[in-house]
């Protein structure tokens, strides 16, 4: 196992929309156990990472909403390769945040419940329905395969904002 760099806000890569993984192979299966791993090394609690966080713009994301949960429950890591919102329904707002936008949170409204298909790494056919946090984390994992992040979502003057924040967080760095 292996922890990955995580790129961030504004690395072209984020923007870019995610191909079809066509074949499951020991590579995309090592790059599914990496990216656990490096979710769960990360600071912070994020509880999702998507492909193209690490630099590899395949449809590929993992979710542990356990990490950092209070009451855990039993459901397990989910590793989906290619997953697709099916249905979705009503309307949910959460403060979400973004290991590719370090130190920044916002409001984010979607979906309240969906269904997700997508594969396994045995290539069996997966469905999940969810709602709430899982719901959510699964709609912004999705987002960044089609290269979007929580700060594109935002009204222009917050990501402007945003942006200074970063500058002037560089320029103190050196
Ligand atoms: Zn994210």
């Amino acid at each position: 196992m292996a922890v990955l760099p995580i790129l961030t806000y504004p690395d072209p890569l984020l923007k870019q929309k995610s191909i079809v993984v066509e074949v499951i192979d020991d590579e995309i299966v090592n790059l599914a156990v990496n990216m656990l791993e490096t979710m769960y090394q990360a600071p912070g609690t994020g509880v999702g990472l998507a492909a193209p966080q690490v630099g590899r713009n395949q449809r590929l994301i993992v979710i542990d909403i356990n990490r950092g949960a209070e009451e855990p429950d039993d459901s397990r890591p989910i590793i989906l390769v290619n997953p697709e919102i099916v249905e979705s329904e009503g309307e949910i707002t959460y403060d979400e945040g973004c290991l590719s936008v370090p130190g920044y949170t916002v409001d984010i409204t979607r979906s309240d419940k969906i269904k997700v298909c997508g594969l396994d790494l045995k290539e069996n056919l997966v469905e999940i329905e969810a709602d709430e946090l899982l719901s959510i984390v699964l709609q912004h994992e999705i987002d960044h395969l089609d290269g979007n992040l929580i700060i594109d979502l935002v009204s222009p003057l917050k990501r402007e904002l945003y942006r200074r924040k970063l500058k002037k967080a560089q320029k103190e760095n050196g």
